[in-house]
């Protein structure tokens, strides 16, 4: 009999607040503001020797390094073609037409994301936390699924299948 298991790890325990603003609808763009991000972590595979999918404290703290980089930050993505990053020694310029920001480097994390939607936080954390897994644990999920939730009942999950 195959059999699946899942681990979960809520979206109470990794809560990450940053700014951001996003291009749509092909050349609008969104005022500076900001979220309290929550994001939840799932993976699927068979049980190992201990009788786990994967540790899930190992899982929680993994995805709370990555998303640590994103708390109290404005996050900016360096793959967009309306908005313009220019990244300096002290300070990032951020460019949409004729709309100006200047923010302090430390303030800023640069994505190689194309905008700051929650689905694509969701590819870039779960990009990053497969990564991590890979190479700190040797461990490769059959699923991976990871889910940011912009705001209360707003949410985007990207789903990766091995
Ligand atoms: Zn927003």
């Amino acid at each position: 009999m195959a059999m699946n298991f899942k681990v979960h790890v809520t979206k109470d325990y990794l809560v990450f607040c940053a700014g951001h603003f996003i291009s749509y609808e092909g050349d609008k763009c969104e005022r500076l503001h900001g979220h309290n991000y929550r994001t939840a972590v799932e993976v699927e595979g068979p049980l190992d020797e201990n009788y786990y999918v994967f540790d899930f404290i190992a899982l929680k703290n993994r995805t709370a390094s990555i998303i640590d980089e994103l708390d109290h930050r404005m996050m900016l993505p360096t793959r967009n073609a309306l908005i313009h990053v220019e990244e300096g020694p002290r300070s990032v310029h951020v460019r949409y037409r004729d709309r100006e920001w200047l923010f302090p480097r430390a303030d800023c994390v640069l994505l190689p994301i194309e905008n700051t939607t929650a689905e694509l936080l969701a590819r870039y954390i779960a990009q990053r936390l497969l990564d991590d897994l890979q190479q700190h644990h040797g461990f490769r999920p059959r699923v991976l699924r990871v889910e940011v939730e912009e705001s209360v009942g707003q949410s985007a999950t990207c789903e990766w299948c091995g």
